[in-house]
């Protein structure tokens, strides 16, 4: 038998977060756009004392311990509020994603049965037209001021006026529910994965660390990542916890208003999918402006083009890399220096950090595994089958009534990856992504790498497509930089130079390319397009 310690039990909670940040950061701004409003800045100590006003109003509305409540919103002050008030009286805050199709948004608030619906003042059309089909939501409250509320709807400024600054937080279990995330739903119905505080405050806690964000108190935080899409990748706690200030940009994503807060805020760090650094820096190219303050870059969620780390680091702004999913909160591992890889000289160095989505962190560890399931050697040649676990992984399912994971808690994230010795992990594709050609796997993020560095291309996307003879080839689509002129012959005469032969697109086609809800290349819609181009 062990010998219990005998160290307090205080339970992780999420409000202990904010509380934190009011009290050892007072008067550390955060600043946000609202739709159609004019900017909003106040501090921590002011934040937290509306998170109070927040968590009345919800008991206002008969909110209680473990109910969920949603929210469809943008990065703004009020979505961030409601991130420490809703876990903060024992409730979920489930972050619908507005981007998604009407019948997964729809199938995702039924099945998170909330009774209350927060949502921003753009979000009136999609909430009308998909309301007659929510089964459980009683209030709908607009996240706006008192002068742009909406006729027929609660508003938010108006429920929290008057109510106290101050509330008696209720403490409660670390494994409490406290934030439950859909993922995309891009293989079926969304699943939902629910947060608890103690999952939070971990990976929070984590996410500051120099291994991954490596935040301080001087950073000035603007999460292009949507609050909405697993947390933010727990910005909003990694910030407070730092007492960095906050920059939200609401939906306003353009390259233009992101450049405008980065000049005006001070902002050092930011981070989102590959696809909004490649129109800011287009917009950057095009006006011969600065990236100012910025020195840091996260970029996850998808891969990230060499050619852009490249560009960023011209720029003097470092590029980090973030490898993760909903199920794992979702920070996985993260591209930074260490000692090991300084030895391979700058150029080395960085050709590491770019060319891997990370390295391993404390708290999450990783593991490749072969078709038997054993574990293959860390020598970055091998790729098999990615495995983690980690107190900030899921276990199940929301209302699934099995693990989600094998034995001794691996969850198999459905990416197949190698690790080197460095530690460093690189994800060659998603499983249902990977091409297989002839008995040989072709990995499409490899050639969408080289096929972006090409001059011209903007985006590259390839996708596996049947194939009579080798079960499946490779088929590009491009979409090219405006006014640019690029041929199918050109474009392979690039990538001849660079691949094996067998890996070469058998069909190179040119336009728009479609992107997810979350911002990523939409290979389905790309594989059911052209699933017979290649038949005859
Ligand atoms: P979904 O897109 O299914 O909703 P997530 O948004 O949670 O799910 O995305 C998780 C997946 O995104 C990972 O399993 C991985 O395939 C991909 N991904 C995330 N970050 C990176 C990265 N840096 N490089 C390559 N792929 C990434």
């Amino acid at each position: 038998m062990t010998l219990p310690g005998l160290m307090q039990h205080r339970d992780l909670a999420i409000i202990d977060i904010i509380r934190f940040a009011a009290a050892a950061h007072p008067t550390r701004e955060i600043v946000s756009r609202n739709v159609d409003e004019p900017l909003w800045r106040y501090d921590y100590a002011r934040c937290f004392d509306r998170v109070a006003q927040a968590a009345h109003m919800l008991h206002a509305l008969g909110v209680a311990s473990g109910d969920r409540v949603s929210s469809l919103a943008w990065n703004t002050h009020r979505h961030f509020e409601l991130f420490f008030a809703v876990p903060g009286i024992g409730a979920v805050l489930h972050t619908a994603n507005p981007r998604l199709p009407d019948d997964h948004l729809i199938y995702s608030l039924n099945h998170a049965g909330s009774r209350t619906l927060l949502f921003d003042r753009n979000m009136a059309d999609i909430v009308e037209r998909i309301r007659p089909q929510l089964q459980t939501i009683e209030h709908f409250v607009v996240l706006s001021d008192a002068e742009r509320a909406l006729p027929g709807y609660g508003c938010y400024e108006t429920a929290i006026a008057g109510e106290p600054e101050y509330f008696v937080w209720p403490r409660f279990d670390e494994h409490a529910g406290a934030f439950l995330c859909y993922t995309s739903g891009t293989t079926g119905d969304p699943k939902g994965v629910l947060y608890s505080h103690r999952s939070v405050v971990l990976h929070g806690m984590a996410g500051g660390l120099s291994g991954s964000f490596g935040f301080s108190a001087f950073d000035v935080i603007m999460p292009c990542s949507s609050l909405y899409h697993a947390t933010a990748w727990g910005l909003p706690f990694a910030g407070a916890i730092n007492g960095a200030k906050f920059v939200l940009p609401c939906d306003k994503l353009d390259s233009a208003s992101l450049q405008e807060l980065i000049r005006d805020e001070g902002v050092t760090f930011s981070g989102g999918v590959p696809t909004i650094w490649t129109m800011y820096l287009d917009y950057l190219a095009r006006t011969g402006e600065t990236p100012g303050s910025l020195q840091r870059v996260i970029i996850g969620g998808s891969a990230v083009p060499r050619e852009m780390a490249v560009t960023f680091d011209a720029l003097g702004v470092t590029v980090q890399q973030l490898w993760g999913m909903t199920e794992t909160s979702p920070i996985g591992v993260s591209a930074t220096p260490t000692p090991a890889l300084e030895e391979l000289g700058r150029e080395g160095a960085l050709e590491q950090i770019w060319t891997r989505q990370g390295r391993m962190q404390f708290g999450i560890e990783i593991e490749i595994v072969g078709e038997d399931g054993q574990p293959l050697p860390h020598d970055g040649e091998a790729s098999g089958a990615l495995l983690v676990r980690g107190p900030w992984v899921l276990e199940r399912y929301f209302r699934a009534n099995e693990s989600a994971c094998g034995e001794d808690d691996w969850f198999d994230t459905g990416d197949i990856a190698t690790i080197d010795r460095f530690g460093f992990m690189r994800i060659t594709d998603r499983k249902k992504d990977v091409i297989k050609s002839g008995g040989e796997w072709i990995s499409s993020i490899d050639l969408e790498n080289i096929a972006a560095g090409c001059p011209g291309v903007r985006i590259a996307a390839v996708c596996g497509v049947y194939h009579p003879k080798w079960e499946e080839r490779p088929v590009m689509l491009v979409e090219l930089h405006e006014g640019i002129d690029l041929t199918e012959a050109e474009l392979l005469a690039y990538l001849s130079e660079r691949v094996a032969k067998w890996w070469l697109p058998d069909r190179v086609l040119f336009g728009p390319v479609p992107l997810t809800a979350t911002g990523k290349i939409d290979k389905k819609v790309i594989r059911d397009s052209h699933k017979d181009i290649l038949r005859d």
